[in-house]
């Protein structure tokens, strides 16, 4: 595979169903599309409702691919994927396979593959990330909420029934949607993500992956003709494999070239910085738990409500 130039472009899927069951613009539903249309497999992260953790699969059908649509903000886990990849394409010599895995995940299954001799036949995209909270920690918010409310079957943090920039996060338990805006809290307050994600080298708009996606924040503002409430995905393309798959998916997408400048956000240029509350966060889970530190952290105190409500109507920052 030959490095280009990076190139960027900000896009989404034409199909507004898929979009809407996307996080961003549905980039990981057009170039999954490609494989699995063509008999190919994907490697990517699915949650697993009865253990609660996010768990790579390989995956052969759409209907697969559709449950694991969806941004979840925990720690996933590679397993054994790698080698039930490179097992599936020694299996399959005549087939290709698509790798989707945050920069960290992305990285480590490139330099596996290679070792293998096996990159030809495998393509590459990567995810921008902020940082994931530790998998601990959702486990035992989703137990706990389970004991209070019984069953899990769905789980959402980006449904855009209000937009994609203010995405709704909620469970489905029984016929009631249960928010969880407290989980969502304590991970953009970065107390919770693993002490990694602080010194993540992949936080950089330049990768050895064939492509990355990510939202593309600000566009609205960048370039607002292309705008769409509904979401906006970004596409990094690094190779000439990139490219070939860009130019594959391009007719199922709305989409205009862009730069490095527009697209720019915090987590293209540097990792996540380390919350000053990050000790005292875990020392009070060790003390009471989860439940208590997502009263602690996860909930906005009622002078700042009170804040947010007047300075909404005066058109303000927000306070968390
Ligand atoms: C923890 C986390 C932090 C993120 N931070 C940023 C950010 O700071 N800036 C930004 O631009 N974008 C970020 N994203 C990426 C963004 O939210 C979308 O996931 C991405 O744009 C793909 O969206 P899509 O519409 O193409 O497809 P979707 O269908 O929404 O994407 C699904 C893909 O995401 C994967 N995925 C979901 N959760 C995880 C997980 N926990 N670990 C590994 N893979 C996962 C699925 O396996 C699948 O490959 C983050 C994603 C995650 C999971």
């Amino acid at each position: 595979m030959t490095k280009i130039q990076t190139q960027v472009y900000a896009g989404r899927v034409k199909d507004r169903d898929t979009l809407r069951a996307s996080s961003s613009g549905g980039a990981f539903t057009a170039i999954s599309d490609l494989f699995l249309e063509s008999g190919d497999a994907i490697a990517t992260a699915v949650h697993n409702y009865q253990t609660h953790t996010m768990e790579f699969q390989l995956i052969l059908s759409k209907k697969e691919r559709n449950a694991a649509r969806g941004s979840k903000y925990m720690q996933s886990k590679p397993g054994k994927i790698f080698q039930i990849a490179e097992e599936w394409l020694c299996q399959n010599p005549e087939k290709k396979l698509l790798f989707v895995g945050v920069g960290c995940q992305a990285d480590g299954f490139r330099r596996f593959i290679e070792t293998k001799g096996l990159r030809e036949r495998v393509f590459i995209v990567d995810i921008i990330c902020h940082g994931s909270p530790s998998p601990k920690l959702w486990k035992e918010y989703a137990v706990s909420l389970e004991k209070r409310k019984g069953k899990i079957t769905y789980l959402t943090f980006k449904d855009k029934r209000n937009g994609w920039k203010t995405p709704t996060a909620f469970v489905r338990i029984g016929e009631e949607e249960v928010m969880i805006g407290d989980y969502v809290r304590v991970f953009y307050n970065n107390c919770a993500l693993r002490p990694s994600c602080h010194e993540c080298p992949y936080a950089t708009a330049k990768r050895k992956t064939d492509m990355t996606i990510g939202d593309f924040w600000h566009i609205e503002e960048t370039i607002p003709d292309f705008y769409d409430p509904n979401g906006n995905s970004l596409l990094l393309i690094h190779t000439d494999r990139g490219e070939q798959l860009f130019d594959s998916i391009k007719d199922n997408l709305d989409y205009c070239l862009s730069d490095t400048k527009q697209c720019w956000q915090k987590n293209l240029e540097a990792p996540t910085p380390v919350s000053e509350r990050r000790h005292e966060f875990w020392m009070d889970y060790q003390r009471g738990g989860i439940d208590f530190i997502m009263k602690k952290y996860g909930t906005t105190p009622l002078r700042n409500k009170i804040m947010n409500k007047l300075l909404r109507i005066m058109g303000g920052v927000h306070r968390k």
